[in-house]
């Protein structure tokens, strides 16, 4: 069992590669077969080597290892060539000396008798004497592949089952090689190289998105010409964005840097991505890692219909994600973060802040509330530096009883240890003393600690900045 990547290296990595690369791995996982790579660098005008690589580098990020020496394309261009040579030999293919502007012509009558664009193939019998004339008059030529009209195509597709194509929907004898003088072979084409290479390199199942259909149907034709066994195919469903459209550059972001950028980790991007279009087994749940997908992954459970792409899934795994490893986990990736804004560092103001067990404690409380690491820059931020009071929490220390209640608490409040339960009690006599409701002083102490009305459990809160040894300030300046 042997599957392939094959990008081109045009762009940056792009989700929808991303996410076949992702559905080929687990496929080869699974069976314990090989996971290839090619890189399809025949564009050589598009073709940037920092493309190829931002995506081996993605790949490699993901967790996507691939097995041996990725095969570069643009290398084997004298093995495609010979390819195309003995199809020419073999009268399977053809020179085609039509030139741009009578195909724009065929094209504009075609359009204006509402026909589908298609070659006519205008130059498949040309007499000898013919090719001589257009060779004469310096035209170039393309080579052209025979499509039959007539042809019926099938393929048991892994995912869509039975398919079907006809010759004649497939535009007419197809253009395997770049115009070129007429005695050299121009540059070879996708669908040609693809299935030279494919052949080559022995691979046994064809796992690439449903925008390829109609490229199987041309390419089990070539299969057939060049006389080896084609591969399984399977066409994995598109992915769509918010409207249900196919996934765009206009959405914005769809290259794996960005997401990596943004500070998705790539456990869960690559669990999302999994889910783009498979259905794991009951009781899996949604959060698993690539080697559990691979361990229960096949086609089966790969639906036909487009994938939406759901932000929220991603933004839930990636929460997930960066609380399961633990509080302490967390902490050491945000540790670097933070001293970067100077918080929490060994020999900084407060020795309370850089103590292990206090930042661990201060990551447990702040865990469930993350969606980026980000998040715990911006969410610690109040437990590293005194925050300003913003307007809800004036409003609030403004209110009746308010600062009453809390100088009653600064004045019980104790020098060390502070219970969770002493607390509590705290809370009670304090409210009692100043004739207010429990909530009037909870409500009140989140201000004067927090400088706000949101934040993460208060009681948990307040303990971690009496342990910090900050309470007692937070609260004095509001009276
Ligand atoms: N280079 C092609 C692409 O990136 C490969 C398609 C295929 O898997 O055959 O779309």
């Amino acid at each position: 069992m042997r599957v392939r990547l094959a990008p081109s290296p045009t762009g940056t990595l792009h989700i929808g590669t991303a996410r076949t690369a992702v559905f080929n791995w687990l496929f080869a996982r699974h069976q314990g077969g090989r996971f290839l790579l090619r890189i399809e660098d025949t564009d050589r005008e598009r073709s940037r080597p920092e493309y190829t690589e931002n995506i081996l580098d993605g790949l490699r990020w993901l967790g996507l290892d691939w097995d041996g020496e990725p095969v570069i394309q643009s290398e084997r261009v004298e093995v495609h060539r010979s390819a195309i040579q003995q199809l020419l030999d073999r009268g399977l293919a053809y020179r085609c000396y039509a030139s741009e502007a009578e195909l724009t012509a065929m094209r504009d009558e075609q359009a204006a008798r509402k026909l589908a664009p298609r070659y006519d193939n205008r130059h498949r019998d040309l007499s000898p004497e013919q090719e001589r004339a257009f060779i004469a008059e310096g035209r170039e030529a393309v080579v052209r592949f025979r499509i039959d009209d007539g042809r019926t195509i099938g393929w048991t597709d892994l995912v869509r089952g039975a398919m079907r194509w006809s010759g004649s929907d497939l535009g007419g004898d197809m253009v395997i090689a770049r115009r070129a003088p007429a005695d050299r072979i121009g540059d070879p084409l996708y669908n040609l190289v693809v299935v030279v290479d494919d052949a080559a390199m022995a691979i046994s199942h064809v796992i690439r998105g449903e925008d390829h259909i109609a490229n199987t149907a041309k390419q089990l034709l070539l299969y057939e010409a060049l006389g080896v066994e084609a591969p399984v195919f399977a066409h994995t469903p598109l992915i769509l964005n918010q409207e249900g459209r196919k996934l765009s550059k206009r959405d914005g972001v769809t290259s794996i840097s960005d997401f990596r950028g943004m500070g998705y980790t790539p456990e869960a991007l690559a669990n999302y991505m999994t889910l783009l279009g498979w259905s794991p087994p009951e009781g899996m749940g949604e959060r698993f890692s690539l080697a559990e997908a691979a361990a229960v992954f096949g086609f089966e459970r790969v639906n036909r219909a487009g994938a939406r792409f759901d932000w929220d899934k991603l933004n839930w795994l990636n929460g997930q994600v960066l609380r399961e490893a633990g509080p302490e986990a967390l902490r050491d990736q945000l540790r670097p973060l933070w001293a970067a804004r100077g918080w929490g560092e060994p020999g900084g103001t407060s020795p309370a802040l850089a103590d292990a067990a206090w930042q661990a404690d201060l990551c447990e409380l702040l865990g469930p509330s993350l969606t980026l690491l980000a998040d715990g820059v911006a969410q610690a931020e109040p437990f590293f530096t005194t925050p300003e009071l913003n307007e809800a929490a004036q409003a609030q220390l403004a209110s009746d009883g308010a600062r009453p209640a809390l100088a009653a608490l600064l004045e019980q409040l104790p020098e060390g240890a502070l219970e969770a339960g002493q607390a509590q009690e705290l809370l009670s006599s304090a409210a009692s003393s100043a004739g207010v409701k429990k909530g009037v002083i909870m409500k009140s102490l989140r201000a004067a600690l927090l400088g706000s009305l949101q934040g993460p459990d208060l009681l948990a809160t307040w303990l971690l900045l009496h342990r910090s040894g900050d309470d007692r300030a937070r609260i004095s300046r509001c009276l």
